[in-house]
């Protein structure tokens, strides 16, 4: 396995961004971070990250870059918009966008990248803020299999589980994946709590059972007893979430396979943001079955 010991660079220090690059500090690699509201880097800048005034400074300073932003016109605005990454980009060098979008976006980015000689991964997570906390997210990786091993060392001091999943692309479909069996476990969990409070079932009980038996999840441990509490907060927002459904659904299209319980959460989501509710947290779906009669 190669190492990167040179400077790493990092761009988006949002939920996800900022505890990935203080695993990597704590992990031993040397930071080079930016972020567009400036003053999210500075507790990195404690830790003794290099705070960078833009993406272009990152690149010229750094030969493995990673990204973590909300959508793909955000990776755009990086990559190419005022101070972008692409110009201090260096032939060899490697770009990774860990946010998600989608397949297609990744095989643009590959080739706008292409231009410089510039190697582009598509490394999208799982496992949410805590994950990304603990430093046990799985990750999944597209790209040429040559950058993925230069960049491994850094995905596995970020996460407990990488997977190369092949060509550009391939990281964000396995994503896509990922995310309808993440939106259809928070449907499931939802209503479940609303059936089981309406019939007088204590929270508890109900945590106990879910928990420990074939609907165990990620949702069910993580984001039910939040909901149970009336905690909104995001670690996932749910416009993320509309929009990965988005990527998702009009991917299945295009695949001619229906996806029913996706399309559905996908209604259910832009409902919710429709509501002013997409910066809370993806447990608020709850807040929409209220808001149409189900509150006890
Ligand atoms: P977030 O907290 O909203 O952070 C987004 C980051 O992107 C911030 O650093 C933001 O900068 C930056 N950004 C957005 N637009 C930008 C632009 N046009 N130019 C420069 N910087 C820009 O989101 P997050 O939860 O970390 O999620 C990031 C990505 O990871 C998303 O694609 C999401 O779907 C995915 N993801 C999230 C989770 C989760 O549980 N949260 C889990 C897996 C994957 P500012 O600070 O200036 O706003």
């Amino acid at each position: 396995m190669q190492k990167v010991s040179q400077k790493v660079g990092f761009i988006g220090l949002g939920i996800m961004g900022l505890p990935m690059a203080a695993n990597l500090i704590k992990n031993g690699h040397q930071l080079v971070v930016y972020n567009r509201t400036k003053s999210r880097a500075e507790s990195l800048g404690a830790m003794g990250a290099e705070l960078a005034g833009s993406p272009d400074e990152v690149a010229s300073k750094c030969q493995v870059t990673l990204s973590i932003l909300t959508d793909a016109p955000d990776v755009e605005q990086v990559l190419t918009g005022g101070g972008g990454y692409i110009n201090g980009a260096k032939k060899g060098d490697i770009f990774v966008d860990m946010g998600t979008n989608s397949p297609s976006n990744a095989r643009r980015f590959a080739s706008l990248l292409s231009e410089k000689e510039v190697k582009f991964l598509d490394a999208p997570v799982t496992g949410g803020q805590k994950g990304a906390q603990d430093g046990t997210l799985t990750i999944m990786v597209g790209g040429e299999e040559s950058a993925f091993e230069m960049a491994r060392v850094l995905f596995e001091h970020m996460g407990k589980k990488v997977v190369y999943g092949g060509p550009t692309g391939s990281g964000q479909l396995l994503k896509m994946c990922n995310q309808i069996v993440v939106a259809l476990d928070m449907v499931a969990s939802t209503e479940a709590l609303l059936v089981a409070r309406k019939a007088g079932v204590p929270d508890s009980k109900l945590f106990d059972v879910l928990s420990s038996g074939a609907a165990n999840s990620f949702t069910v441990q993580n984001l039910l007893p939040k909901m149970m509490k009336g905690d909104f907060e995001p670690g996932f927002r749910a416009a993320h979430l509309k929009k990965d459904l988005s990527y998702a659904t009009s991917l299945s299209r295009e695949l001619g396979i229906p996806v029913f319980g996706a399309s559905t959460a996908l209604q259910l989501y832009t409902a919710l943001t429709s509501m002013g509710m997409g910066e809370k947290g993806t447990q608020a779906l709850k807040k929409l079955y209220d808001a149409v009669g189900t509150q006890p």
